[in-house]
């Protein structure tokens, strides 16, 4: 570890700090998350002698699923297309949660060695 200024330190320490709280504050505003993703379908009906059972791009749709995990089973559920931006903000919230982890773990683990460092220079 390299050695840093106190009054350096310090300054580190306080934008760490701040970093942090910004971050907190963007957690506490996401709204209700689904982690998956949206898979666009288009299907075949029942009636056979419909043209969308000879001619693919004749099937009817596209029809949304948001496909996601739980205990490692796969769900399926299958959306209607009023109900398809929801769950579309909701995958979104989720990345967004994510990421905003990701960047709470890298700064957690940059603050730590900012404040271990400051409390090793103190024992001098
Ligand atoms: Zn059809």
């Amino acid at each position: 570890m390299q050695t840093t200024s106190p009054t350096k330190l310090a300054t580190l320490i306080r934008a760490d700090g701040q970093r942090f709280a910004s971050l907190k504050r963007q957690i506490v505003q996401l709204d209700y998350f689904c982690k998956g993703t949206l898979l666009q379908r288009r299907m075949k009906c029942g009636h056979k002698q419909c043209a969308c059972h000879r001619d693919p791009a004749k099937r009817h749709g596209p029809y949304f699923e948001c496909t996601y995990k739980v205990h490692n089973k796969t769900v399926n559920l299958r959306l209607h297309p009023a109900v398809t931006p929801l769950y579309r903000a909701a995958i979104q919230q989720s990345r967004k949660l994510k990421s905003l982890l990701g960047r709470m773990e890298r700064l957690s683990r940059q603050a730590l060695a900012h404040l271990a460092q400051q409390r090793l220079l103190g024992r001098h």
